[in-house]
């Protein structure tokens, strides 16, 4: 960019040099001198006056003059002194004419050289940045570049350790390869998949992977690709790719790094319709506009979800969305795998200690790792790429990720695990809770450190008073698991905290499961007042009341979370053995700790 940029300014100059000298050639070729009116005179008497034209207060015209030895007409113009002027010239016979000529013609072409030669450089330049920067002065001409790849040649066993995002993505697959089948039944596809993860966890490497198995076309621009490009340009590329995607269907259409073009609008400074926000609402229209059946797919990728405009993930638009998260230790073995393929490994190297090695890495990561070894080496002049290799890679890695604050260290990762294994064992404990599927301390999301994945054993309308204390307790587990190996707790529970006391508050005041409360609704549904002043909303129940409730919900917490630690200490041997396990797999079915449970009650 840089530059092109001096580039540009170079030719500007030059373009306004040559516009000076074209304007001065253009002055002199219809050059007048100024006389005397006295040498007028003078040039009447003597006859040399060829031609004059005459206003109020000015006379012009021609006069013979010898320059050189060589008589020249000269055009030339003076101040009109006598009034009676015509009787002078009719004296001497001139020929003369009551107007002046305009100067119209000569300020014409002094004007309108410059400009069209400034419009010649002005085009000639645009036309080389546009060979640069694929065409942007071809609106309304030639159709906007669009990236279109025919046969992608990356396939599903090129991303790896994915395994549950591939599962979702197969219906997608299927409807691209027979369409009718879909469409004759009735059945409708999302309109648009959004892929959801971290960065370089393959989000675009299985999209891509998605027309490589359906043997599709690929469309794909990158979301900053359209904010980088002039005003009312982002919106016509948006028009342009849905008009050639549709022709060529079934094929997929694919935005990267949506975040760029879809953040919430409103949010910039301008406030106004910004160049991102027409493009944005181009989107939208194209998306609302177009049929699934055509068998066009549109997918999009990102990793910050909730920067993105509402509008974008209301349904019809891309409501489907697919978590493709980091992988886990197995899931890594099996990327590596993949990377592995290509270079010449060491019988020795054994993928599944490079996974151990490598918690919180990411596909790009593991790719990079694979190279990185390869060139270690080539470095060692070594035949095969080796354990060493790999290990020394890893080591590098690891410092890089370190200083990017990527990774959670050793310390933390075990306050995780405790962590989590706190709330699957009490869950796993108390009668007639959700079931524990998984636990897990790989980062989930943006936020969370680990997870405890439970799921309801069937729908429920109503919860009983024992069970949300038993879901309270469960929030609290997560803490009392740090408090009893640490006997110290971390910032980590903040979510749990939250959450089991927005279930004990709504039992003190909307269900009335309070003993000193009894049972009272404190709690008005009200409508927002409109205009809403921010003003807080008035409540309905004493100030006494207030501290009642207060000390009920306090009361409940406690309570709970003495559960918890209870439940925590007589299986203290259960929480240690889990938290070694999933420290080590990183992920474990929940069955898993339940036989653990098992043993340890049976004991
Ligand atoms: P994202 O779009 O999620 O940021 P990419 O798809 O661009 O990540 O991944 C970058 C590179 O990392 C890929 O080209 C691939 O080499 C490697 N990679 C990422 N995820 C995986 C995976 N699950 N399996 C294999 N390779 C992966
Ligand atoms: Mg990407
Ligand atoms: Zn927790």
């Amino acid at each position: 960019m840089e530059k092109q940029h001096k580039f540009s300014i170079w030719y500007v100059l030059i373009a306004i040099w040559i516009v000076l000298i074209i304007q001065n050639l253009i002055v002199q070729m219809f050059a007048v001198e100024r006389i005397p009116y006295s040498e007028f005179v003078k040039a009447l008497e003597a006859g040399s006056v060829v031609e004059v034209a005459v206003t109020q207060d000015r006379i012009q015209g021609k006069i013979r003059v010898t320059e050189d030895g060589k008589e020249v007409e000269k055009a030339f113009t003076t101040v009109r002194v006598d009034p009676d002027l015509s009787q002078l010239l009719e004296k001497y016979n001139v020929t003369f004419k009551g107007v002046i000529e305009s100067h119209f013609l000569r300020n014409l072409v002094s004007w309108l050289f410059p400009v069209l030669f400034l419009v010649a450089v002005w085009y000639f330049m645009m036309r080389r940045f546009a060979a640069q920067q694929g065409s942007f002065l071809t609106l309304g001409k030639k159709r906007a570049k669009v990236y279109m790849e025919d046969e992608v040649g990356v396939t599903f066993d090129d991303a790896a350790g994915v395994d549950e995002a591939k599962e979702e993505l197969v219906e997608v697959i299927d409807f691209l390869k027979t369409p009718e089948k879909f469409t004759k039944l009735g059945g409708k596809l999302p309109k648009g998949i959004l892929l959801v993860g971290p960065p370089g966890t393959g989000k675009t490497l299985l999209a891509r992977a998605v027309a490589g198995e359906s043997n599709v076309p690929f469309f794909s621009m990158s979301g900053s690709e359209f904010v980088e490009l002039f005003v009312g340009m982002g919106a016509a590329r948006v028009r342009d790719l849905f008009a050639q995607a549709k022709g060529k269907a079934p094929c997929i259409i694919f935005i990267d790094e949506l975040d760029a073009l879809g953040k919430a609008r409103g949010i910039g400074i301008t406030g106004g319709h910004d160049e991102r926000e027409q493009t944005l609402n181009q989107l939208l229209v194209e998306m609302d506009g177009f049929d699934p059946t055509i068998g066009v797919i549109l997918m999009a990728a990102t990793n910050r979800p909730e920067i993105l405009d509402p509008a974008l993930l209301r349904p019809g638009r891309f409501d489907r969305h697919i978590l493709v998260d980091r992988p886990d230790r197995k899931g890594r073995a099996e990327i590596l795998k993949v990377h592995m393929k290509g270079i010449t490994v060491d019988k020795d190297v054994d993928t599944d200690t490079i996974a151990g090695m490598t918690p919180g890495f990411v596909g790009a990561d593991l790719a990079n790792l694979a190279n990185e070894a390869t060139l270690l080496a080539v470095r060692h002049d070594k035949e095969k790429v080796g354990t060493a290799e790999f290990q020394e890679a890893v080591e590098r890695i690891i410092a890089g990720l370190e200083k990017k604050n990527r990774l959670i260290n050793e310390k933390e990762r075990n306050i995780v695990a405790y962590h989590e294994v706190g709330h699957a064992l009490v869950a796993l404990s108390l009668p007639d809770g959700d079931v524990v599927r998984k636990v897990s301390i790989i980062p989930r999301g943006v936020a969370a450190l680990g997870y405890t994945m439970q799921v309801p054993t069937e729908d429920r309308f109503l919860m009983t008073k024992s069970e949300l204390l038993n879901k309270i307790a469960v929030a609290l587990g997560g803490r009392a698991a740090e408090e009893i190996q640490f006997q110290d707790v971390s910032t980590g529970a903040h979510n749990d905290l939250s959450r089991a006391t927005d279930i004990a508050r709504s039992m003190v005041k909307e269900y009335g499961m309070s003993s000193e409360l009894g049972h009272v609704y404190v709690e008005k549904e009200r409508q927002r007042r409109f205009p809403d002043m921010g003003l807080p909303l008035a409540k309905d129940y004493s100030e006494q009341t207030a501290q009642v409730i207060d000390r009920e919900v306090k009361t409940i917490l406690d309570s709970q979370y003495e559960v918890a630690m209870g439940i925590l200490t007589g299986h203290r041997k259960v929480l240690d053995e889990g938290a070694a396990l999933v420290l080590k797999k990183e992920t474990i079915e929940g069955d898993r700790l339940k036989k653990l449970l098992d043993a340890d009650k049976a004991a």
